[in-house]
């Protein structure tokens, strides 16, 4: 099927700062697609080319298959939530929902029978009379979406939509936007700096740097996969080293850390060398804990630490460790049987993991 939006060598400057580099992507129809990055990375230059209201300086924007780029923003079949929603306070709930289709002069009967049916996808049956800021953070959300949604828009572009809201409820609306987005069957693109938004929502997600894409995938991919050192210390928690590769066999990497300390990783396929500079990651779910150096004979990274804190969070629960050797602090995910829950500050711990859960790629500068 022919994807809703297409991206095709996008790019604008600002004088000489390259704010969107030359980025080439397609979005899947009913799709839910993040452009995640850090800030100023160029996620709302993109945003704003597809809704037409910044001209990238080259490439193309197609939405089901036709060129947008000249046509202006209200003609263009998408529209956009912003972070602060802009519902207009004065009106009620129905008035903000039906208020494009009173622009587009649509019979009032009509724009009633829409409201309403709106109303009943967000979960806010029979409440078009209530007013804007009678509404939790979380309703307004839904309304914004709702009053976007009634004009049928091919695709809907949602700039950090769930920034302002508090940590809780930004947490449930992760589920919410995912299911609104199934119950309306429609393409979203998303922005966001938080990794955990894009994991949560996404079919696919593009991680962004400097302006151009670093990976697109679903969030196992970019998790479990990932292709450059940026994706991999960006997506997820990490232990991270720098250091230089003193051999490679096959696949298997052995690297002198900074601090000094010999780490076994792995390339993944990647070409790297004796004598480059690289740098391993680890997550803290494959590093392994226990109480003697015995236990842990068969991995080929071992080290020996001090707890210096611990992280308690129920299952998900982690402790920092202070390498004896000076290699720095690792973070370790407990078991969850408990196990080694009466462990205490300054307590001593192995702690080892394979080197084929060390991820090694060319460090960025040598
Ligand atoms: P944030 O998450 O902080 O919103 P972002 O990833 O959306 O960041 P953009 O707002 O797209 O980033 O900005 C990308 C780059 O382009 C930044 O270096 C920014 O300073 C620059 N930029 C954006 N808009 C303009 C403008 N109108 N004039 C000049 N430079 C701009």
């Amino acid at each position: 099927m022919q994807p809703d939006l297409e991206c095709v060598n996008l790019t604008r400057r600002f004088g000489d700062t390259v704010a969107v580099d030359n980025v080439s992507f397609e979005v899947p129809r009913g799709s839910f697609f993040s452009i995640l990055g850090p800030s100023g990375c160029g996620k709302t230059t993109i945003m704003r080319m597809i809704a037409g209201f910044l001209e990238p300086s080259a490439g193309d924007i197609l939405i089901r298959g036709g060129s947008v780029i000249d046509t202006p923003p209200n003609k263009r079949p998408v529209n956009m939530v912003f972070q602060h929603l802009a519902l207009f306070p004065m009106m009620n709930i129905a008035d903000n929902i039906g208020y494009g289709l009173r622009r587009a002069g649509m019979p009032r009967a009509e724009i009633a029978t829409k409201v309403e049916q709106a109303l009943e996808r967000i979960g806010l049956p029979g409440i078009g009379e209530r007013k804007i800021n009678e509404l939790s953070g979380g309703q307004k959300q839904r309304v914004a979406i709702a009053r976007c949604m009634v004009l049928e828009p091919d695709v809907l572009l949602l700039d950090e939509p769930l920034g302002a809201l508090d940590l809780k409820l930004r947490e449930r609306m992760k589920v919410e936007l995912k299911a609104l987005q199934a119950a309306f069957d429609t393409t979203f693109v998303y922005i966001t700096h938080d990794q955990s938004e894009a994991l949560v929502m996404s079919d696919d997600i593009a991680v962004m740097n400097e302006g151009r894409f670093e990976q697109v995938g679903s969030g196992q991919d970019l998790y479990y996969r990932p292709d450059t050192a940026f994706v991999a210390g960006f997506v997820g928690d990490t232990n991270r080293w720098a250091g230089r590769i003193e051999r490679t066999e096959g696949d298997g990497i052995e690297l002198r850390t900074d601090s000094g300390m010999l780490m076994r990783g792995a390339a993944h396929g990647r070409v790297l060398s004796a004598g480059d500079r690289a740098e391993i990651f680890v997550r803290p779910e494959a590093i392994r804990i226990a109480h003697s150096a015995e236990e842990l004979s068969h991995f080929d990274n071992q080290m020996t630490g001090r707890v210096g804190s611990i992280l308690f969070n129920g299952a998900a629960s982690r402790i920092i460790v202070q390498d004896s050797s000076g290699n720095g602090e690792i973070e370790v995910n407990l078991p969850q049987s408990g196990e080694f829950s009466t462990l205490t500050r300054g307590s001593e711990v192995q702690i080892g993991w394979s080197g084929a859960q060390g991820n090694c790629f060319a460090a960025a500068v040598s």
